[in-house]
């Protein structure tokens, strides 16, 4: 995968300060190898039987653990998710690929946070998720919904969710975060509504923000593409109710994490879109935009102007 630096005006490392730097992200590939090396040598030790499933482990963690050697030497870029360095060149792509396709655009943006809870996945089954089955049914209700001349983009997320009072069993949670853009928040609602349903684990199954200007989608749109997995810790604090935590997934978690996501390239991968498509080096759309004097003149403005 090779994608053109974005241009200084839509890139991440001028307009969000304190966006990670090469340094950390090195560290971070150079601690995730490291990891993956001393996964590795653990299960070899176990001497698990040809292709079983701890074989496969070891098989594809050292896979996994090549892949970063090259992209920290630089020799090759392995496009994948887990990948830190690959991560991090992706969201500065994307980020001023988003800006140049919804900066000018007329009307609201909003952010999306869809949890499909009836897709989450026990500890030990997370290889049977099937991102494609996700974009798929996205796509289906976005039809379904007449969004289907809305901008859509947006990336799948996982998350391994405890709970500290075990109200509910830890389990993989992937859910979507989208940017939506030639629509209203009444029919993102409309849309989504009978598809994502609440249960104990996730009382918000559909949660919309309207973004509020440049900087705000900046910082949505390196949300949306950030390049790691979270574990979320959801506890009740005296004060303030039931919150949740984010930390770091455990080992056992991660070695799990590699196992079903090392093989999966960033593009296509678990990026979504709609009304908008890779062509070369840039992000190009692919549904007519409505005219700006159009709807200045039928009273509604311009997030962006
Ligand atoms: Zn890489």
């Amino acid at each position: 995968m090779r994608l053109a630096p974005p241009k200084k005006y839509f890139d991440l490392d001028f307009l969000l300060p304190g966006f990670e730097s090469v340094s950390e992200v090195r560290k971070r590939a150079t601690d995730l190898a490291n990891t993956l090396r001393h996964l590795a040598r653990k299960v070899t030790q176990e001497a698990p039987e040809p292709c079983s499933k701890a074989w496969f482990d070891i098989v594809r963690t050292h896979a996994m653990r090549l892949r970063l050697a090259n992209c920290l030497r630089g020799t090759r870029r392995c496009g994948r998710v887990l990948c830190p360095l690959c991560q991090r060149e992706f969201r500065r792509w994307m980020v001023g690929q988003i800006l140049e396709q919804f900066a000018p655009s007329n009307g609201p943006i909003f952010f999306v946070t869809l949890i499909p809870t009836q897709r989450k996945l026990p500890p030990d089954r997370l290889s049977e998720l099937r991102p494609a089955h996700l974009k798929d049914a996205l796509r289906k209700q976005l039809v379904r919904g007449g969004l289907r001349n809305a901008r859509v983009v947006g990336r799948i997320d996982i998350s391994f969710n405890e709970n500290t009072r075990r109200e509910w069993s830890p389990h993989w949670q992937p859910h979507l975060h989208l940017i939506v853009c030639g629509c209203s928040e009444a029919q993102l609602r409309f849309a989504f509504k009978a598809a994502y349903r609440a249960d104990i684990s996730c009382p918000r199954p559909v949660r919309i923000h309207r973004i509020d200007g440049k900087s705000d989608l900046v910082r949505v749109i390196s949300y949306v593409f950030r390049p790691y997995f979270d574990r979320r810790l959801s506890y009740v604090n005296a004060h303030r109710g039931v919150r949740t935590l984010s930390c770091g997934l455990k080992i056992p978690q991660l070695r799990e994490l590699t196992r079903a996501l090392s093989h999966f390239p960033i593009i296509p991968g678990f990026t979504f879109m709609q009304g908008l498509r890779r062509q070369g080096g840039k992000l190009v759309t692919t549904v007519a935009v409505r005219d700006y004097h159009e709807l200045i003149s039928r009273g509604q403005r311009s997030d962006f102007q």
